[in-house]
């Protein structure tokens, strides 16, 4: 599956924002846009222009830089949200919120939703006991999600966990550190996701 492979600090430099890529880095003085807090590239210190379109496309981007979807797989993301009952910019926000890769993020197994996806993607996670390794499944309310019996002893997730259990997680889930579980509570609503996402921007881009 195709995915961005490039220097992900470049994505927070373009969006002009810190989106957390890396974990525990993004919040030490190495954070690249701490340093360069100008977009990447040659014309990157020139003053930006922001048309309507260029606002809502940044808008966009940076929501599917967030998440780490690519462009086809946001746009049926989109399609979905609209085909949905109730606002289409909070269906898809709670639409990407759902995805495996996230939740296994947000009860805490490590510290980016790209460790995430790759630690689904190698199988180390079930979903009500069975085996699942697609980053983009989408869980319901009720759906335990449990790390492997093998993978249990993998350090980076035990400190990731121990990590979480001082943070704290969203209140749609729960998490039993010593089971190395998970339990979504209900589905999210808008009001549990704190990303930092104007979705109604990309209503209208995708309206035009
Ligand atoms: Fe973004 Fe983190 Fe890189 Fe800072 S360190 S630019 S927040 S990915």
């Amino acid at each position: 599956m195709a995915r961005y492979r490039e220097a992900v600090c470049r994505l927070c430099r373009r969006e002009g924002i810190e989106l957390y890529l890396k974990g525990d880095r993004c919040f030490t003085d190495k954070c690249a846009i701490k340093r360069r807090g100008y977009p990447p590239g040659q014309h990157g210190q020139r003053r930006p222009k922001h048309s309507d379109y260029g606002v809502q496309l940044r808008e966009k981007q940076k929501a599917k830089r967030i998440y780490g979807v690519l462009e086809k797989q946001f746009r049926n993301y989109f399609e979905k949200a609209e085909r949905m009952k109730g606002k289409t910019g909070d269906n898809l926000l709670m639409l990407l919120e759902r995805r495996l890769d996230s939740v296994v993020y947000k009860l805490g197994f490590t510290p980016t939703r790209r460790e995430s996806r790759q630690v689904v993607r190698h199988g180390h996670f079930a979903v009500n006991g069975k085996k699942v390794n697609i980053p983009s499944f989408l869980v319901r309310a009720g759906d335990v999600i449990e790390l492997c019996e093998k993978s249990r002893k993998i350090p980076n997730l035990n400190e990731s966990l121990d990590a979480v259990v001082r943070k704290g997680i969203p209140a749609w889930l729960e998490l039993n550190r010593e089971e190395f579980r998970g339990v979504v509570k209900v589905l999210p609503v808008r009001a549990d996701i704190q990303e930092p996402i104007q979705e109604q921007l990309i209503v209208e881009l995708y309206s035009k």
